[in-house]
């Protein structure tokens, strides 16, 4: 009885949702800690909550389920945590705009009603990504899923802010942070981008106070002049001699301030004058620290002049004050130029407003300890970055590193448990929320800030597995096998996440980073919604189904060069895909329903004993391949090998055993289709998972329903058959020579011929014989006769294969001279046409006068006419000896 058929086309969604939902229901990856198998663990790089998925998540989906499905096969114990990130900022936007458009702010709502509604949101529209995460296939542990603001990870938060404030490694200050002025909240460096922005640079005259000359300093920002405390200049400057230690008047204020001496002062630059504002300059602010200068305020946190301004500027906006103090210095006469200048701004990552430097009260974490161990452990190779380039990067971040500014002035995040005592001022830092002040009984007052989101993603990789319980699964995952992420968060994330790994489990949280690249289009271009270039992996999902989607991003995922993708690409590896299926489909209907009852055995036959072989490399090309992340040289094995060597070739050699009256022969190539379409539906199935597990699901004698449980092949060494290649090689290149021939002279396929061939070794004369029925099937022959002594018919059309002559006889099958006749006609007219081109070329008139392009053109007829010349020439010749 024959197996199940396959339907005659694949149809993806209804494939995916079905295995989709199988394998959570049965909870196919959802491991056991106690289970047998070496740890092998991923934490996802969660989402934004307010995320949807983009080409840049779903290739690293893609490539993290490949690992996952591939250590599964390899017999590892796998979990892969899901989950999602608060997205502090991002999300707390997304409520307030919905708010506004009901008319409402989180203001009107108060702190506790405004979270209240942001939970509400997340819970209504939060899941949306990890629904798209599950169509994309991704063998992760729903089971398992976590949110950076859940009870668990909020505990984990909690006890590690403790304890850093415990160790003396937080720590509150006045500092100058980035402020953004329209999110109202301090933005850590990293989250200030940085563009070039055309503005001016002003030069201004301050008088010294006792009226023997004036200095003139240049500033991008005259409205900060109202908050100088000092003029700086270097020490060596000569220049500036007559004026150091003395006092300048700060026009439009009259305010006395300092003329100091400091060597960070650049004396090349500008007038060599520095204004010095620590409240509203980073460096400034720095000096001002050095030389102990007064902090005057002058902008406040929404952007607007401050009373110490001065009563003419407070309240103003700052860019309405820059244009009202330029024009109040040019009256007084002390504005000396106002040049265009090109310089880097700071905005705001999540909404591009420019950033305001700003001092205030902050929270932070003395990384410089943290960050040396975190140096040490890539140093020492604990820690391993692939490709290895990014090490540089990674360790310059780390020598460079400042202190980490946590609090954020937001509502939606976690709290920062720190309580101040209104009576005596006792600030309070527990685990536990207290009630009364423990030293004076006063009442407590809890700090309003919320921590910067990456506090808690840094704890990713331990608090997902119950930190700071000490459970199993902490025991036994931790650490994880390797990070799969985009570079544009090796700072953010990958380096806080080695920070805290190290600090708080005493190892590091990943043995290996895994660093992609960018999805680009088609041209290389960065995918954006204002370019309108973006490709949507949902939309292709729908149109090509997820394995094409999934094949494409393997295939192109080299180590270290960016992707350019196009919908073209995706749509080739949909025929990939039906190819698959088709095959399948094949040997199904050519399988029987108890298959097999005998294990593969080496054979004589050249078919299987190749396809045999060569099956045995490829398991061991995919194998080295994954193990190495070299994803896109395990999908263009698997793909050349599936679709050049066992469609193309094998399952047309086969066929002849398949139907053919031979009981034994069909039963040995059925015992070999079956095992070389169920290894390769294995090795395929990490990058397919799909298309794979229905087809498996029809295959007869499989002993779990569940390819995803399926075990990595196991080497069949005694298949490996030396010099068996280069057999098939030559029995190939003899079948390509023929049908060359046939579609040289155009001879149809249905038309028979014979081939001789001279053989130049013995091995080959008996090699070629003994395979006469395949070479025959396969490029259309009657009879092929091979030997050292084969002589060359007349009329017969020649090739050489490896030393070998090939003959293939045409009298009769080809009208020699009606084709020579018809070859001489066509090179006369291209002799024609090309002596009108060449003295056309020739002719300086023409070549000198004429535009470039119709030269050019010209000069392409000529060569196109040589070259088809060329050819018919040959051909006639090679017709003219086979008549000989
Ligand atoms: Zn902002
Ligand atoms: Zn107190």
């Amino acid at each position: 009885m024959a197996a199940k058929t396959l339907p005659k086309s694949y149809e993806p969604r209804d494939v995916e949702v079905r295995w989709g939902e199988y394998w959570e229901q049965e909870k196919t990856f959802t491991p056991d800690a106690a289970a047998k198998g070496e740890p092998y663990c991923i934490v996802i790089p969660p989402p934004n909550v307010t995320g949807q998925l983009h080409m840049g998540h779903a290739l690293n989906l893609t490539l993290q389920d490949i690992l996952c499905r591939y250590h599964r096969q390899k017999g590892a114990n796998v979990l892969w945590v899901p989950g999602m990130d608060h997205a502090g900022i991002a999300t707390q936007n997304v409520v307030e705009r919905a708010l506004a458009l009901e008319g409402g702010t989180r203001g009107d709502l108060g702190r506790e009603g405004f979270v209240e509604r942001v939970w509400k949101w997340k819970e209504e529209y939060g899941g949306r990504i990890l629904n798209q995460i599950r169509r994309l296939g991704a063998s992760v542990d729903w089971t398992r899923e976590r949110f950076t603001m859940d009870e668990g990870l909020s505990r984990a938060v909690r006890e590690v802010f403790v304890r850093l404030y415990e160790e003396g490694l937080i720590y509150k200050g006045d500092y100058i942070i980035n402020w953004c002025t329209r999110c109202h909240t301090a933005l850590a460096d990293d989250e200030v981008e940085h563009s070039p922005k055309a503005a001016f640079l002003y030069h201004i005259r301050y008088p010294l106070e006792d009226g023997t000359g004036s200095l003139v300093v240049a500033t991008t920002r005259p409205e900060t002049m109202l908050g100088d405390t000092a003029v700086a200049v270097h020490p060596e400057d000569e220049r500036y001699a007559f004026a150091m230690g003395k006092n300048v008047l700060l026009p439009l204020t009259n305010r006395k301030i300092p003329v100091i001496a400091d060597s960070y002062v650049d004396m090349g630059f500008g007038t060599g004058c520095l204004k010095i504002t620590p409240a509203h300059d980073m460096n400034d602010f720095e000096i001002g620290q050095a030389h102990e200068l007064e902090l005057v305020q002058v902008i406040d946190g929404k952007g607007f002049m401050t009373e110490a301004a001065g009563a003419a500027y407070a309240g103003m906006q700052k860019d309405a004050c820059r244009e009202r103090a330029v024009s109040d210095l040019t009256e007084q006469g002390l504005l000396v130029k106002k040049e265009p200048y090109e310089h880097n701004v700071g905005e705001c990552y999540r909404c591009k407003t420019v950033i305001e430097p700003f001092v205030s009260t902050q929270w932070f974490v003395a990384v410089k300890p943290l960050a040396k161990k975190a140096r040490k452990a890539v140093e020492s190779v604990k820690t391993r970055i692939c490709p290895p380039q990014w090490t540089k990067t990674y360790f310059n971040w780390l020598d460079n590193i400042r202190d980490w500014c946590i609090s954020r002035q937001i509502w939606w995040g976690h709290r920062i448990p720190a309580w101040t005592c209104d009576a005596c001022g006792k600030l309070i830092v527990t685990r536990e929320d207290p009630d009364r002040c423990p030293d004076c009984g006063g009442s407590l007052t809890r700090d309003p800030d919320v921590l910067d989101t990456w506090f808690s993603s840094a704890l990713w990789p331990f608090s997902t597995l119950g930190w700071p319980d000490q459970t199993e699964e902490l025991k036994f995952f931790y650490p994880t096998a390797v990070l799969v992420t985009g570079f544009d968060i090796l700072f953010f994330w990958v380096a806080r996440m080695m920070m805290m790994g190290l600090h708080f489990m005493g190892n590091v949280p990943f043995h290996d980073v895994y660093i992609h690249a960018l999805v680009r289009d088609a041209e290389g271009k960065k995918m954006s919604k204002s370019t309108g270039n973006v490709i949507d992996p949902i939309d292709m999902i729908e149109k090509y189904g997820t394995d094409a989607l999934r094949f494409t991003l393997t295939a192109m995922a080299a180590m270290g060069r960016d992707l350019k993708l196009s919908e073209e690409r995706i749509e080739g590896y949909r025929h990939f895909v039906n190819k698959l299926w088709n095959a399948a489909r094949f040997a199904l209907m050519n399988l029987s329903d108890e298959m097999p009852d005998t294990a593969l055995r080496p054979t004589e036959d050249i078919s299987h004993a190749w396809i045999s072989h060569r099956l045995e490399e490829i398991k061991a090309e995919v194998d080295q391949a994954l193990s190495e992340y070299r994803f896109n040289d395990a999908a263009q094995t698997l793909y050349q090998f599936t679709w050049h060597e066992f469609c193309d070739w094998y399952l047309e050699m086969i066929k002849g055993d398949l139907n053919g009256p031979d009981n034994d022969k069909k039963h040995t190539a059925q015992v070999c289709l079956w095992t070389a379409l169920t290894e390769l539906l294995t090795l395929l199935h990490p990058i397919m998972p799909f298309v794979t597990q229905e087809i498996w699901n029809f295959l007869p004698g499989v002993v779990d329903k569940d390819l995803a449980q399926a075990k990595y092949p196991d080497p069949r060494p005694e298949c490996l058959r030396p010099g068996v290649v280069e057999q098939m090689e030559l029995l190939q290149d003899v079948v390509v020579s023929v049908r060359n021939i046939r579609s040289e002279l155009d001879i149809g396929p249905s038309k028979s011929l014979d081939l001789l061939i001279r053989t130049a070794k013995d091995e080959d004369q008996a090699f070629l014989n003994n395979n006469e029925d395949f070479i025959c099937t396969l490029a259309r022959l009657d009879k092929v006769s091979a030997g050292p002594d084969v002589s060359a018919p007349k009329a017969s059309a020649t090739a050489v294969v490896g030393g070998n002559e090939l003959y293939v006889p045409l009298s009769g099958i080809v009208d020699f001279d009606a084709e020579l006749a018809r070859l001489d006609k066509e090179l006369g007219k291209l002799d024609k046409e090309l002596g009108i081109v060449n003295k056309k070329l020739a002719n300086e008139n023409f070549t000198s006068k004429a535009p470039a392009q119709v030269v050019e053109k010209e000069r392409q007829k000529a060569m196109t006419f040589s070259e088809k010349k060329a050819k018919l020439s040959a051909l006639q010749e090679r017709l003219r000896g086979s008549m000989g």
